[in-house]
């Protein structure tokens, strides 16, 4: 009989060999399964660097400023073609223009949507024969793109969970699976850099980009990220297979006071260095090859110009070496938004002088026109143009652009094969997170007569969100029709024949605020039938949450669950049918009108395509479900608040603050088999700083089916400097475990994993006590 960690791997194994030559990592046996510290650390470790300091200084010398400003230049794809959605072509003219004429060394984005791998061939292929064949110097083009949950701009290409369904995993492993796979699909279509991964930290719920982020822990998101970018370049990011990465939006971005996108944040730099900066920190030591800015600002200062975070921190003090691209039109929003410019010449002086090497522009040529004159004037000294176009260089170097320039056609036999799928299938099984099973009510009986109704029951729109296929992920007409929404798995598992489908409230796209771009609008559709239909089943599988949206036309007034879907589910409510919840949303909407009333509540996230087979199986117990929630479920709309809060904003102070009192907790779900933990020990009582600490639990299966756990282990700091966190995360491993099993887990903790940012803003770590917590248990250490 194999033992069930083999089992474990078995799996891993077989998607392994699937994914020959892909994977790098061997298949483990069941006595080295990595826990997030031992996968972080072999993550991290990147393959030698080659040198190309000869062929740049030979380059940039023979190089004009002009030459040079074009490097420097990023266009979008619109630039250089007419026509429409998949009738774009090239314009010879604008070609020449942007090409010949500019210089221009990178373009990116889609004209409309998402190109077939051959039409990328094509437009690739016209762009870098114009760039190596037609320039002085026949230097090649590097083409960017946003491929953050798969190659979502390319047609049939594997799309995956959106980062915080894969944040929810708790399994790096996948999540490095996942973004090889997205790495190779992206390179098949000529494109050799990818816009993510995201690395803000989602902190507030609100914001419109929530669903883009890891959640809102730093130690998970760093693990998380760390792994993104080992998945997309590799340890050897010129094999055809890999792309440069492109981690954003450094730094702060996704903490707007107001939660609106693109809005102030207050953050001081104790805590910047504390939440924000970990993730980029890892991710640049990782080896990432390119970062993107902070389209906002942080503290009166716009990310484009800040010296501080672009140069000091980020060149200085983190060493990293790649280049730095700005966000969209960005250095033009310092004279439009920000106003901390009163000329685009100016702003562009500001922004090149902070760290800025390339500019998205990206609709116009003023940015080379300004960076010229600047250079002549002065204004500029052309060594800091020399170093910017130095760090492009060596990407494009890296990238193997100069010896490959032109896409490969032998990588369309490796694009879009089943077996990827069954990576997307896996992570969206792992994401899906059980948030409530009162009286285990879940899983369904197969023989279950079942109403299948809600706005996201039957949209792959929504299990999809943004950056899929178009930048809102809203047009339907593209998605493939041989998918899974969660009605279709439903009736595929039980039988169409024992599923009632009622659409009871829909969500359309309608015109913005500003009617510039549209945005989600809901409304009932026939509440009433859905209720007359429940007379007949067993059970409600009640789909709500979102549509799709993406930055700015993502902003909402309100986290409650919209009026047309609480509706909805009060009217159900009243029929006294069982209700399962399905959520299907890209950031925590308010349900507590209704969360009680639901039996069972699932998260699902932002799934893709395969989520709705994922849901299925969890539904109806073909998967025992094992994702965590990576954030704070709030309450109330006023109720935003992190796991790693302050002590005193629990709700067991005296002073009955009540701060904290989330719908659900950061780490909460449940599976269909129970597990103990017990016997936390520690190698030690008292350490000295430099000592690590062993630290091993010991879990045990002690239910009647085989299930995946993640354990979660937390530090406290008892008393310190600067008021401490009640908990933060600093290791998790996800096993598995059959009925009647156990495993000890052994971890180890380092000083890093005690230290904070002090009021200097430096990393202290203070002597003192602290607390070991893994689920209920706790055990108290010395810091000598
Ligand atoms: C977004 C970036 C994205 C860029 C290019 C911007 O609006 O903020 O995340 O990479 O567009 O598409």
């Amino acid at each position: 009989m194999r033992t069930p960690l083999t089992a474990l791997w078995a799996v891993g194994l077989s998607l392994c060999f699937a994914l020959q030559p892909l994977m790098t990592i061997k298949a483990q046996s069941a006595n080295d399964l990595p826990d997030s510290d031992e996968f972080f650390q072999r993550a991290s470790r990147t393959a030698p660097e080659r040198d190309y300091t000869r062929q740049i200084d030979d380059l940039l010398k023979r190089m004009t400023l002009e030459e040079k400003v074009g490097q420097m230049t990023q266009l979008t794809l619109g630039m250089i073609v007419t026509g429409n959605d998949q009738n774009i072509k090239v314009d010879p003219a604008k070609l020449d223009k942007a090409i010949v004429k500019y210089g221009v060394g990178s373009i990116l984005n889609v004209a409309d949507q998402a190109l077939t791998v051959d039409k990328w061939h094509e437009i690739i292929g016209q762009i870098q024969e114009a760039a190596t064949k037609k320039t002085r110097l026949g230097i090649p083009m590097i083409y960017g793109i946003d491929s953050i949950h798969g190659a979502t701009y390319v047609q049939g290409s594997t799309m995956f969970p959106q980062e915080i369904g894969m944040a929810a995993t708790f399994n790096p492993e996948l999540m490095k699976r996942a973004s090889e796979i997205t790495a190779l699909e992206t390179r098949a279509a000529g494109i050799p850099w990818s816009f993510s991964p995201v690395l803000d930290l989602g902190r507030n719920p609100l914001w419109p980009r929530f669903w883009e982020t890891f959640g809102e822990d730093p130690y998970l998101a760093k693990v998380m990220g760390v792994a993104f970018v080992r998945g997309l370049e590799g340890t050897d990011v010129a094999a055809q297979t890999q792309v440069a990465s492109s981690l954003k939006h450094y730094m702060g971005y996704s903490f707007p006071l107001t939660g609106r996108d693109r809005t102030p944040a207050w953050i001081p730099e104790n805590y910047l260095r504390e939440y924000f900066l970990p993730t980029f920190d890892a991710a640049v030591k990782a080896g990432a090859r390119t970062i993107m800015i902070n389209s906002a600002e942080i503290n009166g200062v716009p990310g484009h110009v800040n010296h501080h975070i672009l140069t000091d921190i980020l060149r200085t003090e983190l060493g990293f070496k790649g280049f730095v691209v700005s966000d969209w039109e960005d250095i033009k929003k310092l004279v439009t938004m920000w106003r901390i410019a009163a000329t685009e010449k100016e702003a562009t002086r500001m922004a090149i002088m902070a760290g800025i090497d390339m500019s998205m522009v990206p609709l116009d040529y003023s940015f080379a026109d300004h960076l010229i004159a600047l250079v002549k004037e002065g204004a500029v000294p052309q060594s800091r143009i020399d170093e910017a176009v130095r760090r492009i260089l060596r990407v494009k170097y890296e990238l193997g652009l100069f010896d490959k320039p032109m896409p490969d056609a032998s990588l369309k036999a490796k694009f879009g094969l089943p077996e990827y799928r069954q990576v997307s299938l896996e992570a969206a099984r792992e994401s899906v997170t059980l948030l409530k099973n009162s009286n285990n009510i879940l899983p369904l009986a197969k023989t279950a007569k079942v109403l299948v109704t809600g706005p996201t029951a039957d949209s792959l729109v929504s299990m999809n969100n943004g950056w899929t296929y178009v930048w809102q992920g809203s047009e339907e007409g593209l998605y493939p029709t041989d998918r899974h929404t969660i009605r279709k798995a439903i009736e595929a598992k039980v039988g169409a024949g024992n599923v009632t489908f009622v659409q009871g409230t829909k969500i359309t796209r309608g015109p913005g605020p500003s009617n510039a771009t549209p945005t989600d609008q809901e409304q009932e559709v026939d509440i009433a039938a859905a209720v007359s239909a429940a007379q007949n089943v067993d059970v409600i599988v009640l789909a709500l949450g979102e549509g799709s949206y993406c930055e700015t036309p993502g902003n909402i007034t309100d986290l409650t669950i919209s009026a047309p879907q609480l509706k909805l589910a009060e009217a159900l409510k009243a029929t006294g049918k069982p209700i399962v919840l399905v959520l299907v949303e890209g950031r925590p909407r308010i349900i507590n009108r209704i969360a009680d009333s639901a039996n069972a509540i699932l998260m699902a996230y932002n799934p893709s395509h395969e989520g709705g087979t994922a849901i299925a199986d969890v539904l109806f117990g073909d998967v025992n479900p094992s994702g965590r929630l990576p954030f704070t479920y709030p309450r109330t709309p006023n109720g935003i608040i992190s796991y790693d809060h302050k002590p005193f904003e629990t709700e067991n102070t005296s002073f009955g603050n009540m701060a904290f009192n989330p719908q659900f907790r950061f780490g909460e779900g449940l599976s269909y088999t129970t597990f103990e933990y017990s016997n936390l020990r520690l190698g030690k009582q008292t350490i000295s700083t430099n000592e690590e600490l062993p630290v091993s639990v010991t879990v045990k299966n002690t239910g009647n089916r085989a299930g995946k756990d993640a354990v979660l282990v937390y530090v406290s700091d008892l008393v310190a400097s600067l008021s401490p966190p009640g908990r933060r995360l600093r290791r998790f491993a996800k096993i598995s475990l059959q009925p009647g099993e156990s495993r000890t887990l052994n971890f180890k903790l380092r000083r890093e994993d005690l230290s904070f940012i002090g009021a200097d803003n430096k990393p202290v770590a203070e002597p003192g006590e602290f607390d070991v917590k893994v689920g209920s248990l706790s055990q108290r250490f010395t810091l000598k």
